[in-house]
Order: C-alpha cells, then structure tokens, then sequence
C-alpha cells in the first residue's frame, strides 16, 4: 500500500510497531519481545502463526522480521512515507514532535542521562529504522514534550537551585502523548475546542500518571523527574517520603536496591504481594484476600487525592478523564475514586459507569454532578503516526 505511515515504540527487551493507512487508519500491529535474551519471539497481528525470530535476535533483527511479514501480507511493498518513534525523554529540548536529523539524534543522546533505561532502546529502534528505510522521514515523539508548558512553579523542586541549572533536575511528565490525546478527544467530545477545553486527564495502565490540562495545555502533572513519582502504579511506589531512601540505608540497603525495590517490587504488587494485574487484584479481594483490597483502597485514595492537587491548577473544570487499561476498564476504581470526590461535587451515575461503552457512551457522571466524568480509549499510536505524517510532510495532517 502506498503512503503509509510506521510507528516504532522500543522497549529495552521489546519492539512494537503499528501501521497506519494515509486516513491514518491502523491497518495492523506487531510485537517483539525478549530481545536479546535468548527466547526472543516475534508476531503480527492477521498472521496465522509466529513470525520466524533467531532465539538471540536483536532490535535490528526484529525489525527485519516484521517489516517481511508486513510486506508478506501486502501491506509495505512500498517504503512508508514517515516513520514516528516513540521517545521517552526530550528534556527542555523538545516541545514538540522533531524530524530526526543529526542535531536532534544527538540532542536525544544528550537527554539519555535522564532516561538511561529509555533513550538509549529508543536510538537502537531509530537506528534499525533508519538501516532499512533510510530515505523514510523519521520523526521522534516525545513523552515529555506535552508538558514543556509546565509553569515554573509546578515544575521546579524545592531543592537547591543549582540542582536545576547544572543537572536539569525538575518535574518533566511522561505519557505526555496520551494525556495529548485526551485534551482533544475531551474537547471534541464536549463540542469544544482544545485551546478552551480544561480537564484532569488519569492515565491508569501499569504506569500512572494525572496531568491537569488548562485550555489545552499541561500546567500540571504526578511523574516528575522520572516516571516513579506520583500515583501509586503496578509496580511503582508513586510518592513516598524522601526520607525512606536514608531510612533503608540505615537497613542495609544500597541506593540501586532502593531504587529497584520502588520501581519493580512496590505498588499494587507490593501492597498486595500477589499481582500488579488490577482485573487479578479485583478477583482476589473479591474472594476475601484483604491485602489486595488494601491495594486498590491505596490506588483510589491516592488517586482521589491528586485529582484534588490538580484542580488548584484550574481555572475551571470541563471534565475529569479516565483512561488507560484500568481507567478505560474498571468501573470500581472509577466508583471508588469518585467517591472521594463528593465535596468538590463530582457524582457518579452507577449505570453508566457498569456499562459504558467507549466513545459513543463516554458520560458516566451523575445527573447532580458539577463536573463531566468521562472514560476514553487512549491511542498513543494515532498519536505518533499523526505527529509523524505533521513534521514528514508538513500541511499534510492535522
Ligand atoms: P500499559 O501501561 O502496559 O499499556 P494497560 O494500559 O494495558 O497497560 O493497563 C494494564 C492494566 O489495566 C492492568 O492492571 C490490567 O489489569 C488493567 N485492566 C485491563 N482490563 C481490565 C478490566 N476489565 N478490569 C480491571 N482492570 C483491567
């Protein structure tokens, strides 16, 4: 097909692509996983089996393979007209999507030492990209970018300032695509423009993060420096007292088993020491396993309670937006956080909270609520492949 557009999100053991028609119409995707490991193993959505991988296959590799099972299906016999990659960190740098040349590779290069985990699978994906389509416009998209209008207020610490100045230490965001999204699906939902819309957008999938979004712009939101701060997450603490990193020192523990223990062992999984899996956790509390009904009691307290942080950044409220694999799918963490909310006036509508169904049925708020509720799907890909078609071709897409 000609004038597709190809999304890339690299993860460090992991490659997803998505394909997009030029109405940007996802024609089909494709995952690899455990890159590099040993096990690697590789499918495509519409193929009857398993895409061939070499056990040990890389990035490259990978990319090889589903770009053929792509071009078997009839889908890529003609090399895609833009290519948008997923980016997780852009620094102060990037405030919007950027057409990949040598500035902006370095520059990405040059934000790795606040993504060490990320930036650098994300130059690995740009470079097997690259090897295979190199006369392809590549476009990085940035998970921070849609909070580059973060005041100074909300985004700086209250650490000594040369923290900032020499290290760049201050609140970036991430899933800044997603929360994008939900500025403009929020907006079209409600007969608005973005640029007057105003919402608090919840982002619940294995990652969390809330952002308050004022006429279109982010003016808050819960990651800050990293991804770890904020909500509580799958396996992620969200915020804790700073003072625990000394606290578990004194324990015996150093700052790297600290960190590994934040990110990978605490959340819903530690709080309920069985299962980062929310649609699992609701099961067990409902067969009387009190640790996972603590999990979720955790998740929606905090949640409630940053919802409430993030309308002191508000002028008004169009809506509160839930989204994300838990956000999109369990109306009892929706019940529940609203609850909380009942002295800001916020309702829930039990009915249409059990049974919404996507875009169509969007409205789950009560009849004497002061705010709009609303569920939507995300779409990161739509997002990227957009952006993409936008900066390749600029005047193509809007
Ligand atoms: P990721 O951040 O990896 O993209 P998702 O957005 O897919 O993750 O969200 C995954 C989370 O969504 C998991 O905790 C999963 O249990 C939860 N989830 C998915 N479907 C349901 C459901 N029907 N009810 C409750 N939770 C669900």
């Amino acid at each position: 097909m000609e004038g597709t557009i190809l999304v890339v999100n690299c993860g460090s053991s992991s490659l997803k692509v998505a394909l997009f028609d030029p109405q940007l119409k996802k024609l089909t995707s494709g995952l690899a996983e455990r890159l590099g490991k040993g096990d690697a193993f590789a499918s495509l959505k519409g193929s009857s089996g398993p895409i061939e991988l070499a056990s040990k296959a890389n990035h490259e590799d990978a990319f090889r393979a589903l770009v053929s099972a792509l071009q078997d299906q009839g889908l890529l016999d003609e090399a895609p007209v833009a290519i948008g990659h997923r980016v997780v960190h852009g620094g102060e740098t990037f405030r919007e999507a950027a057409l990949i040349n040598n500035d902006v590779l370095s520059a990405i290069r040059d934000c790795a030492g606040l993504a060490p985990l990320h930036n650098p699978v994300n130059l690995l994906g740009i470079n097997a990209t690259k090897a295979l389509f190199p006369d392809t416009p590549q476009v990085a998209v940035f998970d921070t970018a849609f909070h580059q209008t973060l005041p100074e207020a909300a985004y700086l610490y209250a650490l000594p300032l040369e923290f900032y100045w020499d290290w760049g230490v201050r609140r970036y965001g991430f899933h800044g695509t997603s929360h994008q999204f939900m500025a403009h699906e929020a907006a079209r939902l409600l007969e608005k423009t973005p640029a007057t819309t105003s919402i608090i957008s919840a982002h619940l999938g294995n990652g969390c993060s809330i952002t308050a979004i004022r006429d279109g712009r982010s003016v808050d939101t819960s990651m800050g420096l990293t991804p770890l701060e904020g909500l509580v997450m799958g396996t992620r603490s969200g915020d804790v007292d700073p003072g625990l990193v000394d606290f578990l020192a004194t324990k015996g523990m150093s700052a790297e088993e600290v960190n590994r223990v934040l990110n990978n062992e605490s959340g819903l999984l530690g709080l309920s020491g069985q299962t980062n899996d929310m649609r699992s956790l609701t099961e067990l509390a409902d067969h009387g396993h009190e640790p996972s009904q603590t999990a979720i009691d955790v998740f929606c307290f905090r949640l409630a309670r940053y919802i409430g942080a993030m309308m002191a950044s508000l002028k008004h409220l169009d809506a509160l937006v839930f989204t994300g694999g838990i956000g999109e799918n369990s109306s009892r963490v929706r019940k529940k956080v609203v609850k909380h909310l009942g002295l800001f006036g916020f309702s829930i509508d039990n009915e249409l909270n059990n049974h919404h169904g996507g875009i169509s049925k969007a409205h789950i708020e009560g009849a004497d609520s002061r705010f709009r509720i609303l569920v939507i799907p995300t779409n990161e890909e739509l997002v990227i492949a957009r952006e993409a078609l936008a900066a390749a071709r600029p005047g193509t897409a809007g």
